[in-house]
């Protein structure tokens, strides 16, 4: 066992440059959601390079697989690989390094599996496209990637290091009020007023946000609010999003929200519609088990856990993976006090300073890989707990 470990850390340890290499490349050209063309280019032709089987353009444009290993029912090992950025302030969610610690994480469990007397499983890395609001791992669940696949794990970098973030269940609405344009000095009484019922609506939601369970949250924008001050504005329109810890009080706080847009068009005369995403995320529902097996991995490397492991995080289609395979998806400090999506987090994701913790990460991710290739108990346990997980979400 003791030289199976070895091979991981020499095979991530030898190839560290090329890897911090392709994470740069990355992070200074960020591509947005479903456009990550270029990251898709480099990661396969690395991993090819590396040896893995690669499928390019696998379900999305930008997405792939890259797979190791074989042994018939054996167990399937989804290593996430994410590369999507955010609008103008570029790698904000450090995506670039979630490829990375992916990729690391393959070659290293690869080099193990090559030193083993007979075949115990599979490793796919799998590149999602489009975490940041497209729900890419959505659409790869629809078309099926998910059902040879036993457990998944990914790492995401942070302020904080956790082995089971709490992830929230999210939607979007875009809501619209159609009203009726008039000129406002001379014929306001003709008018009927959209902007009035998008600060209605605004004001209703923020009263709603007082009868909310503290584990809510509703944050939204007026897009629209008219044109020019001497027209009443006859369209206008809101863009919510709403969070909760799952998609039972999920559907309940949306009941609320459609209260809040509706009465709003009752008060000012408007019409209203509202477009609900297609692809909600859902909560993410760690794996105890194997989320302690990837701490006390990590901790074998030095790698420190914060004291308030379960805090509340942002929302991840990682969510939906996890609710249909065993997943974990621990996040770890690269060296920053700043928040994901800002741009000093933009700025920790290109630091020299994030590769010693991406590299542990990615090794804590092969090791991992390695106990649930090795120990039947560890994979029965994992499942066991997701299958208790399943029956009490019946
Ligand atoms: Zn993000
Ligand atoms: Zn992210």
């Amino acid at each position: 066992m003791e030289l199976l470990k070895q091979s991981i850390f020499q095979a991530i340890d030898e190839e560290s440059e090329e890897l911090e290499e392709l994470s740069k490349e990355i992070w200074q050209k960020p591509e947005l959601n479903f456009e990550e063309h270029y990251a898709h280019e480099k990661l396969t032709n690395f991993l090819e390079s590396k040896g893995f089987n690669v499928t390019q353009k696998f379900v999305l444009e930008t997405g792939f697989k890259a797979e190791v290993g074989t042994g018939k029912n054996q167990p399937n090992i989804a290593i996430i690989c994410e590369y999507d950025a955010l609008p103008e302030i570029g790698h904000a969610c450090g995506h670039n390094l979630i490829a990375e610690a992916g990729v690391a994480a393959g070659l290293g469990i690869k080099a193990a599996m090559e030193k083993m007397e007979k075949p115990c499983g599979r490793i796919t890395v799998l590149g999602t496209p489009a975490e940041e609001g497209g729900g890419g791992k959505i659409d790869m669940i629809k078309a099926g990637v998910f059902d040879d696949i036993d457990v998944a794990m990914m790492v995401h970098p942070s302020p904080k290091t956790s082995s089971h973030v709490s992830l929230t269940a999210i939607d979007r609405v875009t809501v619209k009020y159609i009203g009726k344009a008039a000129h406002a000095a001379v014929y306001p009484w003709n008018g009927v007023n959209a902007l009035d019922a998008a600060v209605l609506c605004y004001q209703t939601v923020s009263c709603l946000r007082q009868q909310m369970k503290p584990t809510w949250r509703v944050h939204g924008i007026i897009k629209n609010g008219g044109i020019k001050s001497n027209i009443i504005p006859d369209l206008s329109e809101l863009e919510y999003s709403y969070r909760a810890p799952n998609k039972q009080e999920l559907d309940q706080l949306k009941v609320k929200m459609r209260s809040c847009f509706d009465s709003a068009a009752t008060g000012t005369g408007c019409q209203v519609s509202y477009d609900f995403s297609s692809k909600p995320y859902l909560n993410l529902v760690s794996n105890y088990r194997m989320a302690d097996a990837f701490r006390s991995n990590a901790e074998s490397l030095g790698v420190t856990f914060d004291a308030k492991e379960d805090e509340i995080g942002g929302s991840s289609d990682m969510g939906n993976v996890s609710q249909i395979v065993p997943s974990i998806h621990p996040l770890y400090n690269i060296d920053t006090i700043h928040g994901n999506h800002t741009k000093d987090f933009t700025t920790a994701s290109g630091d020299p300073k994030a590769q010693l913790h991406t590299l542990n990460q990615a090794k804590a991710m092969a090791l991992t890989c390695l106990d649930i290739l090795t120990d039947e108990n560890l994979l029965k346990e994992i499942r066991d707990e997701f299958a208790v997980f399943k029956q009490n979400s019946q």
